[in-house]
């Protein structure tokens, strides 16, 4: 496979979205650490290189982010939505005890064999997992012991 060397600036514009600095720094801060962080996280990293970014302006970039689909909203049951800018398919695993979120990949043949009313369009999927991860998971074990 060929190197990739993309850079932030080519992925917004590929998705047709006007590049402010602040988009670009909130879209960079979403990027540096693939952890799936809050609205505020976004806030505190983008705050670090861009001291006059307010926190309604990250709100309002992680939305057109989002509108333009180069990032994704996660919804939470409890606490805040995260965004992640993983755009290849994948559903997001929860940690019950921890509270880490991370990716993981689905294979698009799999909603082949999903079965739907005849005439039902699909179009977003939304795939939620909860469990331990396996920091917590090894706690538990030792703990038991
Ligand atoms: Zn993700
Ligand atoms: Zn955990």
């Amino acid at each position: 496979m060929k190197a990739h060397s993309a850079t932030s600036e080519d992925a917004i514009t590929s998705h047709g979205i006007r590049l402010t600095p602040q988009r670009r720094y909130v879209y960079e801060a979403l990027m540096e650490k693939r952890d799936h962080p809050t609205a505020s996280e976004v806030f505190m990293r983008a705050k670090a290189r861009m001291p006059s970014i307010s926190l309604a302006t990250v709100y309002n970039c992680l939305d057109a982010l989002t509108e333009s689909g180069l990032i994704r909203q996660v919804y939470c049951e409890r606490g805040s939505s995260r965004y992640c800018p993983n755009l290849v398919p994948h559903g997001h695993f929860f940690c019950k005890t921890c509270g880490v979120v991370f990716d993981v990949p689905i294979d698009p043949a799999q909603e082949a064999s999903w079965e739907f009313p005849e005439g039902t369009q699909l179009e977003h999927v939304e795939i939620t997992l909860r469990g331990l991860c396996p920091a917590c998971a090894q706690k538990q074990t030792t703990s038991l012991l």
